[in-house]
């Protein structure tokens, strides 16, 4: 059983697909301008990790998993003038960047990803079915939706009037009739990206592509509709504003909202210049360790990201890869549900990887794998994992000596592997006072090399 915390119902629900075989899942995804921090991609493995419970549940293709790319927007623009190129050179760059480092850290591509700019005709459909029931209204080339026609909506956000306005940050517009109202299709100048529609040329919108694109893709309601906690105002409560008067029926069954990574005393943000981005950590981190620091907190409350964090993720991923290096023959308890019901409790990830350290105390090594795989971790081979070297690069001062004298051992091998290839290909040149040298210096080492029929290997005089 999934019990999931729902922002709509303000508490944990059972969660019942609307159908087993084809359950929904859809959550507001990148816009592409610029290089994603470490909180953009805390949803994205949030949601994966969602999406391998529900997978584990109810079958690998039971989902389907929707994930979209705002390709069009004021800040892209804004890029795309600074470096005097077309738009689509910046989305198509960072969509690229954005998939690379979300694969880095074990995130798998979503079933779909549908893109807004491939998307304008349903968006220019739903529009026309606002304007003509009187949901919407256009002015000056800007269409707007009318807050005032839905008396349902702030049901999400549960906020008054001035709150909302105040948390919109909406600017008052001659052209609106309405503080509150938000634009669903505003107009381009002549150099400025746009498409035809019936209110002059123009462009969507932020909050309609995701309700075009979900009737489009996923249907009218789906199960469940996610997407970092910020996402809850203005932007999912336009959404489900647009969507349930556009076809009188609610948008999603289950809103599932992930809170920040903060960095010291604020939350992580492009705006406040406090940023930390996967591109920088996977230099001197594995990709598994951020992943594992991502989830080591409840996915709903705030985590603080710091050095500490990312030690211990690493020294927790050190001691199940040590496991695995050497496991005891047992034929222990390789139970998934050990982890799968900690999962299943509003995605509990913290007992989850409590209960994942607890298998290798009595479980076997084919178990423990099998439960990493619900999480998204110990996915390496696990040799692998103590060789790679950017694993190594940066050793935390809080990593444990232990630790500290295995990661020296395994540098110095890969160093003697190396200074025998060199010394290969000096002897292939005919260069044999470099091959000496080489042989000389390891010697003084303490390596003794021993050249055979398949090449020469390395031992410790
Ligand atoms: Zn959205």
């Amino acid at each position: 059983m999934i019990r999931l915390h729902d922002t709509l119902a303000r508490e944990k629900r059972e969660f019942v697909p609307q159908d087993t075989k084809r359950i929904t899942m859809y959550v507001c995804g990148p816009t592409v301008y610029g290089r994603a921090h470490i909180g953009n991609a805390r949803p994205a493995v949030v949601f994966d990790t969602l999406a391998r419970l529900i997978r584990h549940e109810y079958g690998e293709d039971s989902l389907v998993y929707a994930r979209n790319v705002t390709d069009v927007d004021d800040k892209i623009i804004a890029a795309a003038e600074a470096e005097g190129v077309e738009p689509a050179v910046i989305t198509e760059r960072y969509e690229r960047l954005y998939l690379e480092d979300m694969r880095a850290l074990g995130v798998r591509d979503p079933d779909i990803a549908p893109h807004a700019t491939r998307e304008i005709g349903p968006m220019i459909a739903l529009i026309d079915r606002l304007v003509s029931s009187g949901h919407a209204y256009s002015a000056e080339g800007h269409v707007l939706f009318s807050v005032a026609s839905d008396p349902d909506y702030g049901v999400l956000s549960k906020r008054d009037r001035e709150q909302m306005i105040a948390g919109a940050r909406v600017e008052v517009a001659p052209y609106k009739r309405d503080a509150a109202d938000f634009v669903l299709w505003k107009p381009s100048a002549a150099n400025v990206i746009g498409w035809d529609s019936p209110w002059g040329r123009g462009r969507p919108g932020w909050h309609l592509e995701c309700s075009a694109m979900i009737e489009a893709h996923l249907g009218t309601t789906i199960d469940i509709h996610g997407g970092g906690l910020d996402l809850i105002f203005p932007h999912h409560e336009n959404e489900i504003a647009q969507s349930r008067c556009a076809h009188g029926a609610p948008l999603a069954r289950y809103w599932v909202h992930n809170g920040f990574v903060d960095m010291g005393a604020e939350k992580m943000s492009k705006s406040v210049g406090n940023i930390v981005t996967p591109e920088e950590l996977l230099k001197s981190h594995k990709g598994e360790t951020l992943r594992l620091a991502l989830l080591s907190a409840h996915y709903r409350q705030p985590l603080p990201w710091t050095e500490t964090l990312i030690a211990q993720a690493k020294a927790t991923l050190d001691r199940l890869y040590r496991f695995l290096l050497s496991p005891p023959k047992r034929t222990g308890d390789a139970n998934p549900d050990f982890i799968t019901t900690a999962l299943g409790e509003d995605l509990n990830t913290p007992l989850a990887l409590s209960r994942l350290v607890e298998m290798a105390k009595f479980g076997d090594a084919e178990g423990l794998k099998r439960a990493g795989n619900l999480l998204g971790l110990l996915q390496e081979a696990p040799h692998d994992w103590f060789q790679r070297k950017a694993h190594n690069v940066e050793l935390s001062a809080n990593a444990t000596a232990q630790f500290s004298a295995e990661a020296q051992l395994i540098t110095s091998n890969e160093r003697f592997d190396q200074l025998i290839a060199e010394r290969a290909e000096a002897k292939k040149n005919r260069d044999f006072a470099t091959a000496d040298r080489i042989r000389n210096e390891l010697k003084a080492e303490g390596i003794v090399l021993e050249d055979g029929p398949n090449g020469t290997t390395w031992r410790r005089e």
